[in-house]
């Protein structure tokens, strides 16, 4: 797994910054070296992950403006297991001042980051809760976007808008860049138009919907006031599970696309063995080689989804 995703959503209080520090800690805990960019000037990733927002002498502002190179401005987040680009409103300014620039103001965080992509596994970038040049410059830099989202009434609305904005930079900017997956967030199964639009996500867009559901938790919601994700402030809360279980689907998901990719270039391999074969000599196990997968992802372990409602832990 070696990918930069953006956490976007242009609504707020939908759970991009609780995603995006609970997804960190919950990869770092896989063994995977993971860094987390807080792209949002109300730096409520930073302080999630107890780092003073007011204290910082660096962060994106400065590495977005090209005022400081990417390494020194980044921190250890030692209860998380991760590594931290902190922000705070300095980098409204930093939005600014990008738009005055003539040219290439949507690549410098793609820029910036360009030196350290080797460093890490994975990068996730927590997104402002507007469809701005901050966003947009996390897009041009992500190979994929995971959406948050409530499963309320306008939650639909909001999502083809940034699909659209999806489409624009992969056109302009950015070709490669997928939709990672849409997450279930604050999920409450007793609301029945929570469910309703559940079940309308899994029509619209099938497979891009994660099948782990993140539960309304208040382990979750209170971690933040401890300034450490939820799998230290208490791993055995539903919150925190919540968060393990989404890291083994990307991470099930990925190891699955990789094996289809192999499968592929394996087959394409022995159709060239077989023509070259059947070309001439006569000779060649016609029929021995007889593929015995073919039966996909079998047997895939059921994601233990972790809705119900919410106990305190
Ligand atoms: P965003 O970054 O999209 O604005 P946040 O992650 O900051 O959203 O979440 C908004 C509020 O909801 C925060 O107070 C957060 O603690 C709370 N919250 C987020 N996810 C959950 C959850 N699964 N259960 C309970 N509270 C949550
Ligand atoms: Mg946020």
């Amino acid at each position: 797994m070696k990918r930069v995703i953006a956490i976007a959503n242009q609504k707020g209080g939908v759970g991009k910054t609780t995603t995006a520090v609970n997804l960190a800690a919950s990869l770092a805990a896989t063994q995977r070296r993971v860094l987390l960019v807080d792209l949002d000037p109300q730096g409520n990733a930073t302080m999630g992950s107890g780092i003073d927002k007011a204290q910082l002498t660096r962060g994106a502002c400065e590495v977005l403006l090209g005022e400081s190179d990417l390494a020194s401005a980044l921190v250890q987040v030692s209860e998380g297991g991760f590594t931290l680009l902190p922000a705070n409103q300095d980098l409204t300014a930093a939005e600014v001042r990008l738009l005055t620039l003539p040219i290439g103001r949507e690549i410098r965080l793609r820029q910036a980051l360009q030196p350290k992509r080797e460093a890490f596994d994975v990068i996730l970038i927590d997104c402002p809760p507007a469809l701005n040049m901050l966003t947009v410059n996390a897009l041009v830099a992500a190979d994929s976007v995971l959406i948050p989202m409530q499963c309320e009434y306008y939650s639909l609305e909001g999502l083809s808008a940034l699909l659209d904005t999806v489409d624009q930079i992969r056109e302009a900017a950015n070709p490669e860049l997928s939709v990672e997956g849409v997450l279930r967030t604050m999920f409450d199964p007793r609301n029945n138009l929570a469910n309703e639009v559940s079940a309308q996500l899994v029509t619209h867009f099938g497979e891009k919907v994660f099948r782990t559901i993140i539960p309304r938790n208040i382990r979750l919601a209170e971690a933040p006031s401890f300034g450490r994700p939820a799998l230290f402030h208490d791993k055995e809360s539903r919150g925190a599970l919540a968060y393990l279980a989404l890291a083994g689907e990307m991470i099930r998901r990925e190891d699955e696309a990789f094996a289809a990719r192999a499968h592929e270039a394996v087959a394409q391999d022995s159709a060239f063995a077989a023509a070259v074969a059947g070309d001439g000599s006569g000779e060649g196990g016609e029929g021995e080689g007889e593929e015995e997968e073919g039966q996909g992802p079998a047997g895939e372990p059921r994601q233990a989804h972790a809705t119900g409602e919410d106990r305190s832990r």
